[in-house]
């Protein structure tokens, strides 16, 4: 090692592991929290008494924002309702404020649970606005009802227990809370029902499918954040004395959103930094200036545009910037195209893919469909199917453009409700049951278009997996970071991923992303394998990768695949037994060899391809 590269190395290295610079971050704003009422001012003091207590309404809205992806536009008005319990307990009742700061968490989580309830029957936008009308209604609320909120005085003058009247224990007091609070949140963020939520912020839909109750947990999510931040409020009425209607005005929504957006959406400490820029900030600028909201406004363009993983980014960009004059790479993605187990596994696909189909009609079918049919509108997309798909083999589903094939998933996947017929799986009837249940019973699907979780690593996507579908997400407590180590890592060794385990599942190629999805639906344990054109826009070596893959998996967990594909290489390469629809209705099934020379499929549906079969 020369002489340079060893000066240069630690530094390297301290700009690199951004995890590391954003300890150390917080390690420092630790430091000068702890010891601000030493070296501050009064009044820069009680300024950063008020950002502590920002901190925990930041931290408490990056749960929804952040960790789930619910914007709210209700945050401020849970904060409101905590500040108005303290002002309450204080001045209707003869009981310590500080009782109201202890209940306040309760009533926080009981009218997010109600308000949630409300708001969650929409999503996204919808919800958004919802959350906004409610929010709009207790400040109304708080606005009009004079004898109890004093109306648009607000209730000042709230009286702390003589302790508190010191303005150093004041700070340590709310210090203490917000830390405790912090947390408890990072407690939740880190488990496994942060990491449900974090799959539920990446893709909903293939949430559900792999056994998650998507409401359920948004609500639960909801609840939490909004207790928070009710303890935020109630916090801020005791350090402030006070309690008014403006803190739950709409404008004040934005607060939160700024502070999260300022620190980083997606890391959990952004927020702190977020939050106590935010404060320091507004207090010293809305003191000398009008353009208060004209400069927020300006702050939050040029963060979004430069910055937009905020704060928390920039360690991360500094690195990135580092290599970029030194000219070292990060250690990039390696890729599994090297991958000599997976190599190997391409055998020519006719000689060692075929194993002799099992008799049909003696075995009971794994999945059984009669009668199945859904129109949309009076468009007929699947009419009367009947389908016996025998457990232990790969059937293919065949058939021109919009016949149906992608329809009858989703019907058998519980993602639309079928018109007529009934579904059987395993015996059981499942006919219009929802992605979770048909999940836990052992379905699995994958999608036409590639459905992942873009920001979880490889190793998180699977992880997540395998702990919703055990029922692990609903724990709140151990870090989720150990939990099913060998089982993920058994996973990806066997989609051929290993390499790949601490990759963004975004940053994978096609083809990885696609064995990323199976490597998904095999967390899940499921029996029966749903895959939508598995190979659709793959290059030839990622197709013969897949289907080998494919193909060893069945042999090995004796696993049943009912797979689209229009690629006939591939149908008649991995295939036991082809069912061929046209215009929503099985028009034959067979062998391949059956299907290959019926000769009503050669005519409806193969045309100008026919000689090119038969041959
Ligand atoms: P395939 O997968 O075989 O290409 P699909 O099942 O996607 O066919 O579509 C079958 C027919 O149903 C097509 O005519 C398609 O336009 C129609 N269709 C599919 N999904 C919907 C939907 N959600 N709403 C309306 N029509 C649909
Ligand atoms: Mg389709």
């Amino acid at each position: 090692m020369t002489a340079s590269s060893a000066t240069i190395a630690p530094l390297q290295r301290l700009l690199s592991r951004h995890r590391r610079s954003r300890a150390l971050g917080l390690l420092v704003m630790a430091a000068v929290f702890a010891t601000a009422p030493l070296w501050l001012s009064a009044a820069d003091e009680y300024t950063a008494g008020l950002a502590v207590v920002a901190v925990l309404l930041a931290l408490s809205y990056n749960l929804l924002l952040g960790s789930t992806g619910m914007v709210s536009f209700g945050h401020a008005a849970f904060y409101g309702i905590g500040a108005y319990t303290v002002a309450l307990f204080a001045t209707k009742t003869s009981l310590s404020p500080l009782l109201g700061l202890a209940v306040s968490p309760l009533i926080g989580a009981v009218s997010g649970f109600v308000i949630g309830l409300i708001c969650l029957r929409a999503v996204r936008l919808y919800f958004a606005l919802l959350t906004l009308a409610v929010s709009q209604l207790l400040y109304v609320l708080a606005f009009e009802w004079d004898t109890l909120t004093g109306g648009d005085n607000g209730i000042h003058g709230i009286p702390v227990p003589d302790w508190l009247v010191d303005p150093n224990n004041l700070y340590y007091f709310v210090l203490a809370v917000v830390v405790v609070g912090a947390l408890l949140l990072w407690l939740i963020s880190a488990s496994p029902f942060g990491a449900a939520l974090n799959a539920i912020r990446e893709n909903r839909q293939r949430s559900a499918f792999i056994g998650l109750r998507v409401k359920a947990y948004e609500l639960a999510a909801f609840s939490i954040g909004c207790s928070l931040a009710t303890v935020a409020g109630a916090l801020y009425a005791v350090y402030d004395q006070q309690a008014f209607p403006g803190l739950m005005f709409w404008t004040e929504a934005a607060t939160p959103i700024v502070m999260v957006l300022i620190g980083g959406l997606r890391s959990f400490w952004g927020p702190v930094f977020g939050a106590v820029l935010y404060t320091v900030l507004a207090s010293r600028v809305r003191s000398s200036t009008n353009y208060w909201d004209l400069l927020i406004g300006a702050i939050v363009l040029a963060l979004v545009l430069l910055l937009p993983d905020g704060l928390a980014g920039v360690p991360r960009r500094l690195g990135q910037a580092w290599h970029a004059i030194t000219g070292r790479r990060r250690p990039g993605s390696a890729s599994v195209a090297a991958d000599a187990g997976v190599l190997m596994a391409l055998a020519p696909i006719e000689a060692a893919l075929r194993t002799p189909p099992p008799p049909r009609g003696e075995t009971a079918a794994l999945l059984r469909v009669r009668g199945l049919g859904k129109r949309f509108g009076g468009l007929v997309a699947v009419h009367d199917v009947d389908l016996d798909v025998l457990p232990g083999t790969v059937h293919a589903l065949i058939g021109p453009n919009g016949a149906g094939k992608s329809t009858l998933f989703n019907l058998v996947s519980g993602l639309l409700r079928p018109d007529t017929g009934t579904v059987h799986f395993d015996g059981e009837d499942v006919t219009g049951a929802a992605a979770p249940r048909l999940a836990r019973l052992g379905i699995g699907r994958g999608f036409q278009t590639t459905s992942i979780f873009p920001f979880l690593t490889v190793a998180e996507s699977v992880r997540v997996a395998c702990l919703a579908i055990t029922g692990g997400t609903r724990r709140p407590l151990p870090p989720t970071r150990r939990l099913h180590r060998e089982r993920v890592d058994h996973l990806l060794e066997g989609v051929g991923l290993s390499g790949l385990a601490d990759v963004p599942a975004r940053e994978l190629s096609h083809g990885d992303q696609r064995a990323l999805e199976l490597a998904i639906s095999l967390a899940l344990d499921a029996r029966l394998l749903l895959l939508d054109e598995p190979t659709a826009g793959m290059s030839p070596y990622e197709t013969q990768r897949t289907l080998s893959l494919l193909r060893r998996i069945t042999e090995d967990r004796g696993l049943t695949v009912l797979l689209v594909e229009h690629d006939m290489a591939v149908v008649f390469g991995v295939s036991e037994h082809v069912t061929v629809m046209a215009e929503g209705t099985v028009l034959a099934e067979g062998t391949p060899e059956e299907v290959r020379r019926n000769p009503e499929v050669i005519r409806a549906y193969l045309g100008d391809e026919a000689e090119e079969w038969s041959a």
